[in-house]
């Protein structure tokens, strides 16, 4: 039949954790229970109204240059987008173009494979062991790209820096984009591996430890032909994509180190607090080094925990793909007093059943 249905390329869209309007316990996107630092705040109500007229610098130049310093490299070396999730798809878009797939684990950031698809770009998936563990062998095969998470999501599980340094030297022919969403959180980064090989794009972002997923920060770190190729793509799809006062706001938060340190600080105690009362109430779960906890409880069905949960007004995240992970629950790291409401009503939960 002639349509034009058959010229729609169709997709299967990620579905984005609940923003519940209602005032809940919201333990289920991984966002940071704090505020973003208060300089934060004085960026955006200095902001000069007439400023907004004009549009945004399209090279985001106070932005990079302030990210550029923090980590001691060049200008050149940095790219930024709305958030790390169109900083990923940018470089999916530029860094995928084979017939031959790229590679990503079979349980992570489940935006990895609608990319790929959007993009008509094949991938294969290679399975996490029963640990929950990358296998690093599975990593050796030639192929057109490879992306991971470090820590890897929803597991919390990190590798070390010699982990990625052995995959990026063996694929000279791809480049492999690690995405440090939660690295803060206690991981070793990959950044100095951008210094050594020039086929390593690091992806992170500001919505998890900044504490700013409101305003849509990511950027990524490499060397400076794939910075450039990138930005030739961004440019050639819309210049402006970051607004003048998410660019003041970012830079605010960059300045303000003691409160960003601090804050993680509190977010990695009430972690470990929370890894000692779940494992007291029957829960067991891989060692996180990010600010969520992939539990399953020894006898209870997550989902009931799940709903029951809800019904109490806590929100956690579950994913009912794949089978392997359905028993599990993600749970975000709230703040202590939160997270203590969280430990006392699961407690009531389970001595229910
Ligand atoms: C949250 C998350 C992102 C996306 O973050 P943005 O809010 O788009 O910056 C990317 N990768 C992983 C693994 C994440 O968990």
């Amino acid at each position: 039949m002639t349509t034009w249905k058959n010229n729609v390329r169709t997709v299967v869209p990620y579905t984005p954790g609940e923003q519940p309007k209602t005032k809940v316990i919201k333990l289920n996107t991984n966002e940071n229970p704090y505020p973003p630092s208060p300089l934060v705040g004085r960026a955006i109500s200095d902001l000069d109204l007439d400023s907004l007229r004009k549009y945004p610098d399209p090279s985001c130049s106070s932005l990079i240059n302030t990210l550029a310093k923090y980590h001691s490299v060049e200008p050149e070396n940095v790219f930024v987008g709305v958030g790390s999730d169109d900083v990923l798809a940018m470089s999916f878009l530029t860094f995928f173009n084979s017939k031959a797939p790229i590679f990503f684990p079979d349980i992570t950031y489940s935006f990895y494979d609608v990319w790929a698809d959007l993009f008509r770009i094949p991938y294969e998936v290679k399975k996490l062991d029963s640990d929950f563990k990358l296998v690093a062998s599975d990593y050796s095969e030639p192929c057109s790209g490879i992306v991971i998470p470090n820590p890897n999501a929803p597991t919390g599980i990190s590798e070390p820096v010699s982990f990625f340094e052995n995959i990026v030297k063996e694929h000279p022919e791809c480049v492999v984009i690690i995405d440090e969403a939660y690295v803060d959180f206690g991981s070793e980064s990959c950044l100095p591996l951008v210094n050594k090989y020039d086929n390593v794009l690091v992806v992170r972002t500001f919505s998890k430890s900044r504490a700013m997923a409101g305003n849509r920060i990511g950027y990524a770190i490499g060397n400076k032909e794939l910075i450039k190729y990138l930005s030739d793509c961004k440019f050639s799809f819309n210049s402006y994509t970051m607004d003048a006062i998410t660019l003041k706001a970012g830079v605010a938060s960059i300045e303000d180190d003691e409160y960003f340190k601090a804050r993680i600080n509190d977010v990695i105690n009430t972690r470990e607090w929370t890894k000692e009362k779940l494992k007291g109430l029957g829960f067991s779960f891989p060692d996180s080094k990010s600010n969520f906890i992939f539990a399953k409880h020894e006898s209870i069905e997550a989902t009931h925990i799940f709903e029951e949960l809800k019904k109490r007004g806590i929100y956690v995240r579950h994913f009912s793909k794949p089978e392997r992970i359905n028993d599990y629950l993600r749970i975000s790291i709230g703040t202590a007093e939160e997270m203590n409401t969280f430990i006392e009503e699961l407690g009531k939960i389970i001595e229910g059943v």
